[in-house]
């Protein structure tokens, strides 16, 4: 129920921006959609796009549910195939001490209603014959899945233009204009936007746009790079592959490995954080040779069955991460400003409920989940005045 109707610009067409462009818009705002290159150009067209709720973050699982429920749902109900795939996960564990604390980790979140489990190296073989490289178990999560992130997004923007948005390519947002301590509009190409509400939902570069106000936001940018092979036959690999975060955090080394509907296998291990300084751009087009030697060893590592397989592309974009991994999400000062960045590498996951949220917000009515963990203005000293 929309308390105000209200004339938002949504600075970013991402896949938060995009979801939060079709969910305003459905609850009967006005909403204007502005990119500054190509829609789903940055990181979201470069995404994996796993939804999951397994070993993220147990203090988000309500929200982590709920977005993988509408993904579903979504996918269900969209004209356009999405290429949704309920095709489970596994998060290979290496070590005695990583298993004791999946074990722990695997508990907690089936206390939370979760569906994940230890698996041995026999259920292991059942469950994905190619993984043969040497781990000592695995864990399970049979609820875990992926979209294809190019249709998603068009799906959504299908949706967001029978919606009536009014979308805009290759206009980059240069200025947030306020007058009296309220967002009236933006710039962009020399053109003012009048609005009620401006959602900044621009990546990692979000905090170029609140500097003018004093905000100081921690978002940086990480590279995250990506390889791909040549087709391989179909169900090489059946389930998203990644390392366990339970005991060290993805601080610590992450390798992500799925193989897409056209039979590539994607796959990405990072043994450092990565994260770059405040101010890299998007414009470094080549993956690290570090990286590629990397990712490739731990991918043969684990499926020798590909041992001699044809790299075939590799793509580099930056992902916006905030100093504990989640979105900064919610009403900045001047009035009728909002921010959505900071996702730390599952913002595909979290767009629906982020999305959500942001309409709640935009419309004064009481958010439908618990969103404090996402507070703005949580590592500043600058808590935002009533
Ligand atoms: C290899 C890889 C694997 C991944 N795997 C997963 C996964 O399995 N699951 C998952 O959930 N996530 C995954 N991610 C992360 C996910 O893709 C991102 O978290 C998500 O796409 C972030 O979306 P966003 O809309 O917030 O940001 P972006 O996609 O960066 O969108 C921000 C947009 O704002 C625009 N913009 C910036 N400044 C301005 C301005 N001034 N004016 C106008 N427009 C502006 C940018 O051009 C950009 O299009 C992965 C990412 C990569 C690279």
């Amino acid at each position: 129920r929309v308390v105000t109707k209200r004339s938002v610009v949504v600075v970013g067409a991402g896949i938060t921006g995009v979801v939060a462009a079709v969910f305003l818009s459905k609850s009967g705002h006005r909403v204007t959609l502005v990119e500054k290159g190509e829609i789903g150009g940055a990181v979201s067209g470069a995404s994996l796009a796993c939804i999951t709720a397994h070993m993220i973050d147990l203090d988000e699982i309500e929200l982590l549910r709920w977005s993988c429920q509408t993904w579903k749902d979504f996918a269900q109900d969209s004209p356009v195939d999405i290429e949704y795939d309920l095709c489970g996960q596994i998060r290979f564990i290496e070590c005695e001490e990583e298993l004791s604390a999946a074990i722990r980790y695997v508990d907690s979140e089936r206390e939370c209603g979760l569906d994940s489990s230890i698996v041995d190296s026999d259920q292991l073989s059942q469950i994905e014959p190619n993984l043969t490289g040497d781990i000592v178990a695995a864990t399970f999560d049979p609820d875990s899945a992926t979209v294809n992130p190019f249709l998603a997004i068009r799906a959504f923007i299908l949706q967001a233009r029978s919606l009536g948005v009014d979308i805009r390519q290759h206009s980059p947002v240069d200025e947030v204009k306020v007058q009296n301590g309220r967002v009236v509009g933006v710039v962009s190409k020399g053109e003012m936007i009048r609005c009620d509400c401006v959602i900044l939902a621009s990546g990692p570069w979000t905090a170029e746009l609140t500097r003018e106000f004093d905000i100081d936001l921690p978002i940086l940018p990480r590279k995250a790079q990506c390889l791909a092979t040549v087709a391989v036959p179909p169900k090489t690999i059946r389930r998203v592959i990644s390392s366990c975060e339970a005991s060290s955090g993805v601080e610590a080394g992450y390798t992500q490995i799925q193989q897409s509907f056209s039979s590539q296998v994607l796959f990405n291990t990072v043994l450092a954080g990565g994260l770059s300084e405040s101010g890299a751009q998007d414009s470094i087009s080549e993956v690290d040779p570090d990286f590629v030697v990397d990712s490739i060893a731990q991918l043969l590592h684990l499926f020798p069955c590909l041992n001699g397989v044809q790299l075939l592309r590799s793509w580099v974009r930056y992902e916006a991460v905030a100093p504990d991994q989640r979105f900064l999400l919610g009403p900045l000062e001047p009035d009728g400003l909002f921010i959505a960045a900071g996702d730390a590498g599952t913002g595909f996951l979290r767009a629906p409920a982020v999305g959500q949220l942001l309409c709640d917000m935009v419309s004064e009515s009481e958010p439908f989940l618990r969103h404090d963990l996402y507070e703005p203005y949580r590592f500043t000293n600058q808590p935002r005045s009533e």
